[in-house]
């Protein structure tokens, strides 16, 4: 079975109101004959509504970076899933590891907001990845497969191709250390038999699985050929114009 590949950049705290407008001013122009790849960026917060009135019928997704599980009430700073929905975006990204390190969302939590997300109508990307000291203590797909049952937990058979898993390892964020790509399929490999081993065979078949770590335009061919890599979700390289498209050409040109 053939699944899109999907790009996604995650912007971080970086580009305010107005540089995240011009961001995606520069997105609608270079990406307006774009339809081989599905794309999506995930402003910050503030940044969300002039994003999504620039992106409208371009066919460029906005995704929340993250989401509180409640509807609403008495959480200062927090953001639900209702008003990602209300705002516009289709998307919301839960359980990237900055969340889980310096925000100290947990797998119950992630899997709260996981829920929270389908409840508000919003489609998640669950990061899930270990850490080097894991890999190293041998640990990584114990790590991550704990990681991703337990993201996904409760959800119906039915529901789970809809959301995207993001393998991101966390000794690769930002550091410009990529997995390469055979340590990177066999990792997505592994999750896609974990999906197998618990769900009916659609599930694993029909599930994107994203890499995402230092994914740049130079080394996202070769990653994004691998049979169980369905797109990636990119970081720095999401930035800037330029580098971003990059890694979506690369991507269609694996179609092409
Ligand atoms: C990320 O933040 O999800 C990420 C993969 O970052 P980078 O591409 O910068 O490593």
């Amino acid at each position: 079975m053939s699944r899109r590949l999907f790009v996604a950049g995650n912007w971080k705290m970086h580009k305010g109101p107005l540089e995240a407008e011009a961001l995606a001013n520069g997105l609608k122009k270079a990406l307006s004959n774009q339809t081989a790849v599905d794309v999506a960026v995930a402003p910050p917060f503030v940044s969300l509504v002039p994003v999504i009135q620039r992106l409208k019928h371009t066919g460029i997704e906005v995704a929340g970076q993250d989401l509180h599980p409640e509807v609403g009430g008495a959480y200062t700073s927090g953001v639900s899933g209702e008003m990602l929905r209300e705002a516009g975006c289709s998307y919301v990204i839960v359980g990237h590891s900055e969340r889980r390190r310096w925000f100290h969302d947990d797998n119950a939590r992630i899997n709260k907001k996981v829920h929270a997300a389908f409840r508000a109508g919003l489609l998640p990307i669950l990061c899930i990845g270990e850490t080097l000291q894991e890999r190293d203590a041998g640990k990584a797909d114990e790590v991550v497969s704990q990681q991703l049952l337990t993201g996904l937990a409760g959800l119906e058979a039915d529901q789970i191709p809809t959301v995207t898993i993001a393998y991101e390892p966390v000794w690769a964020i930002g550091t410009g250390v990529t997995a390469t790509p055979s340590q990177a399929q066999d990792m997505h490999a592994m999750i896609r038999g974990c999906l197998k081993d618990r769900y009916p065979d659609y599930v694993a078949a029909q599930t994107r699985i994203q890499y995402g770590g230092s994914v740049k335009p130079g080394n996202a061919a070769s990653l994004l050929k691998q049979p169980d890599i369905d797109g990636a979700l990119v970081g720095g390289a999401a930035l800037n114009v330029e580098s971003f498209t990059g890694i979506i050409e690369a991507g269609s040109a694996r179609l092409g």
